[in-house]
């Protein structure tokens, strides 16, 4: 293997076939598949351990009402990936593996709503699916109200408060969806099965610099002066995604770009009476633009849908943001949540948390090569790739091996067949230097 792939003469340092920045769930399922592949690999973070980025504040929903069918297909390809996570894995972790809670998800329809988009890719892709009208909605899920309040405003608008206009189309409702038990051990899971196939990872390590000689990458440099040699560096720095390009001078030539974005998640609990727990499921509200999910303890988890009535929060450094969660947010989905559940209370306590997301110019990440040679990158996850890590993880791998092995994939994109569904994934999709995909959402619905 490391004949093949080795592209330059091996230098004294060079112990490892591929360096990874990042250890979050992406760069940790990256570093299992290309283990798997016989690549001596190594993982860069500067935090503590794996899962510590954005990562461990992620709702790790498990979905596929994305905008694009390249965009359903691999998220129902995820869903075998967590439907049988230890079969995946194959390997130990003393701390256990993170648990798929096969909940269900309930996208709302409304006039005009996201399904429209959805329901034509859902048969086109084969994802099982219910469409339930208000009357089975008042069956299955008793405790959402089915008005429809326009386009989404803010709790100090006159309008927020307004009697609803009109009534919800019904829910598109998916079976195999649900969310991750615990998004940071999945990646400690994914950080021990790369490990069992070779992989090493290392942390409290910073990059400084990624080194290049002739058009091609050498290696990388540590904060602490620590060089270490390697042919290919894949870039899974997550919010930080930017920085590392600009690192490697790639930044520029790539036509979609990324950037780091505040995003707030509240935590209430259910009102008295309901668990939500076990009686609820993933729902996402275009209608009031927020999305929830049952959370232990009975609680739920609010999102938002990232409306245009709010105010985004781009963030110029990442290590150097607000994470403390603000009242106005918290008004907003919390009182969003009670106009579709009227039972719950507004607790005083403002629980949840606050961190960024790495979005890309058209909410679709980007999983490529780059002009440097053997620079890769798995980025511009757009707060929406924590599902479909395992399957960017084999894509990446097949996409870095190809490319080693002398595929143009510029020219003559990747395409991957994925390991659960057969569905072909074009790796073009994905690419770098495409124009701004107009069918996305522009959303964290990808
Ligand atoms: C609040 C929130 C909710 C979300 N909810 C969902 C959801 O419900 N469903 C879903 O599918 N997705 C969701 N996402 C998105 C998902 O969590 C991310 O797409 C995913 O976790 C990104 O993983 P990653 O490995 O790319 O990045 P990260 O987990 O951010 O990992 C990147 C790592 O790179 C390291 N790093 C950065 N710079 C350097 C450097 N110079 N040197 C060394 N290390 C470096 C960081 O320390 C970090 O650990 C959510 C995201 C957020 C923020």
């Amino acid at each position: 293997m490391r004949d093949q792939i080795r592209m330059s003469e091996p230098t004294q340092n060079q112990q490892y076939d591929a360096v990874i920045v990042g250890a979050g769930i992406i760069g940790a399922a990256v570093a299992f598949e290309l283990a798997k592949k016989g690549y001596r690999t190594l993982n860069v973070d500067k935090l503590p351990t794996s899962g510590y980025g954005s990562t461990s504040n992620s709702c790790a929903i498990v979905r596929a009402h994305y905008s694009t069918y390249d965009g359903v297909a691999m998220a129902y390809e995820g869903f075998g990936y967590w439907k049988d996570w230890s079969g995946y894995l194959d390997s130990d972790d003393e701390r256990g593996h993170a648990i798929y809670m096969q909940s269900g998800t309930v996208l709302f329809m409304l006039e005009g709503g996201h399904h429209e988009k959805v329901l034509p890719l859902f048969d086109q892709v084969g994802v099982p699916y219910e469409v339930w009208d208000n009357a089975t909605m008042a069956e299955r899920v008793p405790f959402f109200e089915h008005g429809t309040h326009g386009d989404p405003t803010r709790p100090e608008d006159d309008r927020f408060w307004a009697e609803p206009e009109g009534e919800l189309v019904g829910g598109l409702y998916t079976p195999d969806s649900g969310y991750v038990s615990d998004p940071q051990l999945a990646t400690h899971n994914l950080q021990r099965a790369a490990e069992a196939k070779g992989g090493t990872f290392t942390f409290k390590a910073e990059v400084a610099e990624v080194r290049q000689a002739d058009g091609r990458v050498t290696g990388i440099t540590l904060t602490d002066g620590t060089q270490i040699d390697t042919p290919i560096v894949v870039n899974v720095a997550g919010p930080h995604s930017f920085v590392i390009n600009k690192m490697a001078g790639v930044y520029d030539s790539m036509n979609i770009k990324t950037r780091a974005l505040r995003h707030e998640v509240h935590h209430v609990p259910s009102p008295a009476g309901i668990d939500f727990e076990s009686d609820g499921l993933h729902t996402s509200d275009s209608d009031l633009a927020i999305y929830v999910r049952p959370e232990s303890g009975n609680n739920i988890l609010i999102g938002s849908e990232d409306p245009p009535c709010d105010p985004q929060v781009w963030v110029d450094d990442p290590d150097d943001y607000d994470n403390v969660v603000s009242d106005e947010q918290w008004n907003a989905q919390v009182l969003r949540l009670a106009r579709r559940m009227p039972s719950l209370g507004v607790p005083n306590e403002k629980k949840g948390v606050v961190d960024l997301y790495d979005v890309s110019d058209d909410w679709i990440p980007i999983y490529d090569r780059t002009d440097l040679a053997g620079f890769y990158v798995a980025i511009g996850s757009s707060g929406n790739q924590f599902k479909n890590a395992p399957v960017a993880g084999y894509c990446m791998a097949e996409l870095i091996d190809a490319v080693e092995k002398g595929h143009d994939h510029d020219a003559d994109p990747l395409v991957v067949t994925g390991l659960f569904t057969g569905l072909e994934m074009n790796m073009g999709f994905y690419r770098r230097n495409r124009e701004i995909n107009p069918n996305s959402s522009f959303s964290v619905n990808g």
